[in-house]
């Protein structure tokens, strides 16, 4: 079993066993088909784990992802994952029309004598002209690459795109393109779209309905606009005030109050209560509930008291 593995191997000091974390607790959610889900939250707070998750790509110790997929045909891979980094998860060796042609091959999408066709149509519906097929996928630049990736995971058929932090690594430009795209395709063929970003801009753009993770629990969940406009989970009110400063690049200090803390052992009662200006004793005992406020879920104990109120103390560094 890989568990005695695991212990093998951290004998020999080459790998540690792992604790247990739980990264995603008593998420549920309903995604509408048609529509685009934004996953919000800092690093390490559960959003890939989530994704990963809904793609099929990492099966939940508990519960359940249901797909409804109607009374339509059913799909042979109706879920597909879109990562940040287009080039590390394309071989390199591969040439861009057996990247974009190998899924619906194997899966019989399409018969052989129509696939080199249904290859071009695909790379040319996603941007990228398709008397290129024969290169291979680091002779393109990032934007393009992301378009190869998209137009491999269109070639199954999917129902579903995860896209993980898909547009991160792009210019603002390239990334507003792309993102063009991806709303395009989806009213094209009526696609659900997981979008999973640290990017508030990004989301804002392209989300109907926020879902915003803080250590592994959802604490607010509801319409976009309506989130932005008036957030009610102070966690959720720190990120779009824009005070905890999500791109790295940008840091230039740490303007929500003390660091994230460790999944492996987090703080009792509800998690953010050592950084949460609004905090309370009870905030430390108990852990709050999801609960529908103003036609949303969010788990703040306070929620309605705080909605007009300013934050007690401002922000500062700790
Ligand atoms: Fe802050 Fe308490 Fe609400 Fe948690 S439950 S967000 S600590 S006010
Ligand atoms: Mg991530």
């Amino acid at each position: 079993k890989s568990d005695i593995v695991t212990r093998l191997l951290a004998r020999l000091g080459l790998v540690r066993p792992k604790p247990v974390v739980t990264a995603v607790d008593g998420v549920s959610f309903t995604l509408e088909r048609g529509r685009v889900l934004g996953v919000v939250g800092e690093s390490g707070c559960g959003k890939s784990t989530l994704g990963r998750m809904i793609a099929g790509l990492l099966p939940p110790s508990e519960g359940e992802i249901t797909l409804d997929q109607g009374d339509g045909e059913h799909r042979a891979m109706p879920m597909q994952m879109i990562f940040q980094d287009p080039f590390s998860s394309l071989n390199p060796r591969k040439r861009v029309r057996e990247l974009v042609g190998e899924a619906p091959r194997v899966h019989r999408i399409v018969k052989p004598n129509e696939l080199q066709s249904y290859v071009e149509q695909l790379m040319e519906r996603c941007g990228i002209d398709p008397t290129v097929r024969d290169r291979y996928a680091h002779q393109f630049s990032g934007g393009q690459r992301q378009r190869i990736g998209i137009a491999r995971a269109l070639a199954v058929e999917p129902e579903i795109l995860v896209a993980d932090e898909a547009v991160s690594a792009l210019d603002v430009s390239v990334q507003a393109q792309i993102i063009n795209l991806f709303l395009d395709l989806r009213d094209e063929f009526g696609l659900t779209y997981v979008f999973i970003s640290h990017d508030l801009g990004v989301i804002e753009h392209i989300a109907d309905t926020i879902l915003v993770m803080y250590l592994g629990r959802v604490v607010e969940h509801g319409p976009a606009e309506e989130v932005f406009a008036q957030p009610l989970h102070p966690y959720t009110r720190a990120l779009i005030d824009g005070v905890p400063r999500l791109d790295r690049r940008r840091v230039t200090y740490e303007p929500i109050k003390g660091d994230i803390p460790s999944p492996i052992n987090p703080p009792s009662g509800c998690h953010f209560h050592p950084r949460c200006p609004f905090a309370q004793p009870q905030c430390r005992q108990e852990r709050p509930e999801t609960r529908q406020v103003e036609g949303r879920q969010v788990a703040c104990h306070l929620a309605e008291e705080i909605i007009n109120q300013k934050e007690p103390t401002a922000w500062q560094a700790t």
